[in-house]
């Protein structure tokens, strides 16, 4: 029997020799495709020159399919385990990195907890006036070792940056990172297409690679990834797919898409439904997100920045941030402002509701009757958070 070659193997037969499938003979569809099957892996490579441009059409629109298709809901790691609200993106800024229980409680929390008077752990509790870094990162190690993904991510990202007392280390970031991507972690496969696409730690510049991990990312609802590919597509002027991308982005909340989109809009580049998508997505996911915790949180300004975050949010969103809490957190002489400031704050003052009290250079409305807000708390959080700055997760091409 001569093995000619047919012109489809859809339904039960080789799409190379014909043959039919039985008992004894298994057909085994193509993996890349789903579109055709094969005898045996000789069939397979007798016919790879014929189905490879069908082939690859075919399985760039598998891909496509779930890429776009998937990830439009938020992630676990996205939502505050106190509040179970999901974060409003970029979470560095809208939210704290527990170094204790490796949680990231949302800003709103981290306040009302405050405002209660406690210092501790909104979420498991632990005393948060660590003496140093030092003892901040023994305990994320400790979650290390239980191979958290949270924690491995956290230390990988210190590493990325030299800081927590942590010396730059930028091959052993890219380590840590594949190994909380690995355990689940979508902050590191983000992080991780970063570096492949701009070759750090080692690797070798693939944008091929790259865009496969923020398209794993993107699948599974994260947001930072999502709004890479996006700008990334724009870069690469596939005006189409990156409209595509920042649409679900800013669905996520993600505003710098929405922004992004808007641009588009603009220059004629997007259409308007899907601007008018973006929007309204995005107006939808801030009301999902919104509390009165947060409200507060976002009113006194109650965050941690460095310098450039400062400015880039500011940027973005003037009701943010305070001028006066800026400078606080930005700049030079930063550290020791911070310091003065918490020196003059050794007793904590009480304000009944609704009224405000100055609380050093910042006025903060007390949202809890006769409640205790310690002014030590900008300190704390500022030094407790996870530094949002120069984030490994941030595109460059
Ligand atoms: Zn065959
Ligand atoms: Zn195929
Ligand atoms: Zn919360
Ligand atoms: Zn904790």
């Amino acid at each position: 029997m001569s093995c000619t070659a047919v012109a489809s193997g859809s339904g039960d037969s080789c799409a190379n020799c014909g043959k039919q499938g039985s008992d004894t003979v298994k057909l085994k569809k193509c993996n890349a495709c789903q579109l055709v099957k094969y005898c045996s892996v000789e069939c397979q490579k007798a016919h790879r020159k014929q189905h490879k441009k069908a082939c690859k059409k075919r399985s760039a629109e598998l891909r496509d399919e779930t890429l776009f298709g998937q990830g439009h809901d938020w992630p676990e790691e996205a939502f505050c385990p106190i509040c179970t609200l999901p974060i409003q993106p970029p979470m560095g800024y809208h939210s704290k990195f527990m170094t204790c229980c490796v949680k990231r409680v949302c800003n709103g929390c981290c306040l009302a907890t405050q405002t209660r008077g406690s210092n501790d752990c909104p979420f498991c509790r632990t005393s948060t006036d660590f003496p140093d870094y030092k003892s901040a990162i023994a305990m994320v190690r400790k979650r290390a070792e239980k191979k958290d993904p949270s924690a491995i991510h956290f230390l990988g990202d210190k590493y990325f940056f030299g800081n927590y007392g942590l010396k730059k280390d930028v091959p052993r970031a890219v380590e840590m990172w594949t190994e909380a991507a690995e355990l689940g972690s979508l902050k590191a496969l983000c992080a991780l297409g970063n570096a492949h696409l701009n070759g750090l730690g080692g690797l070798a510049i693939d944008r091929a690679k790259g865009f496969e991990f923020w398209e794993t990312a993107a699948r599974k609802g994260h947001a930072d990834s999502r709004h890479n590919l996006g700008t990334s597509e724009l870069q690469l002027g596939n005006c189409d797919r990156a409209a595509r991308h920042f649409v679900i982005a800013a669905k996520l909340g993600v505003k710098v898409s929405l922004d992004a989109i808007k641009d588009m809009f603009k220059r004629g580049d997007a259409t308007k439904d899907q601007y008018a998508e973006a929007l309204k997505g995005y107006q939808a996911a801030m009301e999902e997100m919104k509390s009165h915790d947060r409200e507060v949180a976002a009113r006194v300004g109650f965050a941690g920045y460095s310098k450039r975050t400062a400015k880039s949010l500011t940027d973005s969103d003037p009701s943010m941030q305070t001028s006066a809490l800026r400078k606080i957190f930005s700049g030079h002489g930063a550290s020791k402002r911070r310091k003065k400031l918490n020196e003059k704050q050794t007793s904590p003052k009480v304000a009944p509701a609704g009224q405000t009290f100055d609380c050093g250079p910042r006025k903060i409305q007390n949202p809890v009757q006769g409640t205790t807000v310690k002014k030590t708390s900008v300190s704390w959080f500022v030094d407790h958070l996870e530094i949002a700055c120069n984030h490994p997760s941030s595109v460059q091409l």
